[in-house]
């Protein structure tokens, strides 16, 4: 018998009142498996979110109106009928209808922001958790369409993931929820119709990283393609002309600007036009940010300057910007670069940011231990950052504890496809340097996510694990996963707080 019925049973729910009832729920969490965060009333009903060994569900006891929607299948216990519901989209549609705290909301005017992507749709109990108690927005919906590809998931899936763990913590402070990386008008739209609340472009497509390096004179042909209107334009803002920033001097000569139009100037009319069609008509509020971090070199000041000036002046809002910083800012590993020059640049482009109102984001932001506290200290707490994958790492510890004999199934597997990883996802592992699977005891198998080669290796082979089939069409590793990770649901919460926990200690917070 599932436990939280033993709750049922042994309750008389007519006569304890509501707040007695949920703190016999939150002291009886192991005996009834009842998540009391998500005890609600709702006119005469009581609703809550419930697991037992294979999955979580919604029950209602009793009825009311605005939850006649809900889909489940009935039940009798004690005279009582109850409903007991899956955890789906559709429900969750129901749920977002009433609570409204369980929607996700814009952020501009938030100081400091995190996205936390999770692949899997699992991690947002333990961000929340990590986060509740600090001055934290936390963007728990965070998925670029390359991920939702490779996870086989859609944005709704994403959106009703941490709708559901919003629920089930009773989080009221609110959420985001991030269409990250989206390149075309279709995909911006999708994520614009299902509700996301931030948008960020990416405009690597439309910059021109050829002209970055090629002569000027070589250049003028691009350059005489743009209309002679916009280049009259930008002659008179740009050209021959000193511009001070708090404090940071730089200067654009005819020659620089000519340049940057040719590597920018489509990026610009690209964002202007998603801008004004999709973001502005769509009647409500978007965190809008604009990327340019998906390129070979590093973005100068003037360039961020030039790209972000033309956008302000055309009414664009900015909730912020990614430039592309110098040095590497690989998958699953700390920064490799110059770190003086890193905080020379950072904090030029940080003042650009103050200059115009917006923020500076900073993309692929797990575990950069090394430029935290330079991003906590010099944005004076005013930034975006952008997790995903470590969540998907804090997953496989804890399945090489549970159930090592996944773990290693995975890990040969992640092995062999790597070669059709790498073709998305530039890491410099190198799997030679990885322990043999046969010479590693089960106990040491957690230990393989402290080690750079076998993060990066497992970090970015998450899509080929994850659609993994047999021959009939049966998943070689996903159900498994998550089997193991619904039945330590705790075991992942609490490692996620450890480890996004020293993120955020090491920004400062
Ligand atoms: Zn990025």
């Amino acid at each position: 018998m599932s436990r939280w019925k033993n709750f049922l049973e042994c309750t008389e729910l007519k006569n304890t009142k509501f707040e007695e009832l949920k703190a016999k729920a939150a002291e009886g969490f192991e005996r009834y498996g009842i998540y009391s965060g998500s005890l609600n009333q709702v006119g005469n009903a009581l609703i809550m979110m419930v697991y037992d060994d294979t999955q979580k569900y919604l029950i209602m006891i009793g009825e009311d109106a605005r939850l006649a929607n809900l889909n489940g299948r009935e039940e009798i216990i004690k005279g009582e009928k109850i409903k007991v519901c899956p955890i789906t989209n559709e429900n969750c549609r129901v749920i977002r209808n009433i609570f409204i705290y369980t929607n996700p909301q814009a952020h501009k005017g938030k100081k400091i922001t995190i996205g936390l992507g999770d692949r899997l749709g699992l991690a947002s109990t333990g961000h929340i958790q990590t986060v509740k108690d600090l001055d934290v927005f936390p963007v728990l919906a965070q998925q670029s369409i390359r991920e939702l590809n490779l996870t086989g998931r859609n944005y709704e899936d994403v959106l009703s993931s941490a709708a559901w763990a919003v629920f089930q913590e009773g989080y009221k402070k609110g959420y985001g929820a991030d269409g990250d990386h989206l390149k075309t008008a279709e995909e911006v739209k999708m994520a614009v119709d299902v509700g996301m609340t931030m948008i960020t472009l990416d405009c690597s497509d439309h910059i021109d990283n050829s002209a970055a390096a090629g002569e000027v004179v070589e250049l003028m042909e691009k350059y005489n393609r743009f209309s002679s209107e916009e280049r009259v334009k930008w002659e008179k803002r740009y050209a021959d002309k000193k511009f001070e920033i708090e404090g940071f001097e730089f200067f654009i000569t005819s020659d620089e600007l000519i340049r940057m139009a040719c590597v920018y100037g489509k990026a610009i009319q690209h964002t202007l036009d998603i801008y004004h069609n999709l973001i502005a008509k769509s009647g409500r509020e978007i965190d809008f940010e604009m990327s340019i971090d998906e390129t070979l070199t590093s973005t100068n000041p003037a360039s961020h300057y030039f790209v972000s000036s033309e956008l302000i002046n055309a009414g664009v809002d900015i909730t912020s910007l990614a430039p592309r910083f110098c040095g590497e800012f690989q998958k699953g590993i700390d920064y490799r670069g110059d770190l003086g020059q890193f905080i020379r640049e950072f904090t030029v482009h940080v003042a650009i940011a103050d200059y115009f109102g917006y923020k500076i984001s900073v993309h692929s932001g797990s575990d950069k231990f090394m430029v935290f506290p330079i991003v906590g200290e010099k944005t004076k707490g005013n930034y975006h950052l952008k997790t995903a994958g470590t969540n998907w790492l804090e997953a496989l510890r804890v399945v090489a504890v549970k159930k090592p004999d996944l773990y290693r199934r995975m890990h040969a597997f992640a092995l062999e496809h790597l070669h059709e990883a790498r073709k998305y996802y530039h890491i410099s592992a190198k799997p030679e340097n990885i322990t043999a699977l046969d010479r590693i005891k089960d106990s040491e198998l957690a230990g393989l996510m402290d080690k750079e080669d076998s993060r990066q290796v497992m970090h970015i082979t998450y899509g080929l694990i994850l659609l993994a089939k047999d021959k009939n069409g049966k998943s070689l590793f996903r159900d498994e996963l998550y089997e193991v990770l619904h039945k330590n649901e705790n075991e992942y919460t609490e490692a996620l707080k450890k480890h996004i926990g020293k993120h955020l200690q090491s920004l400062g917070l």
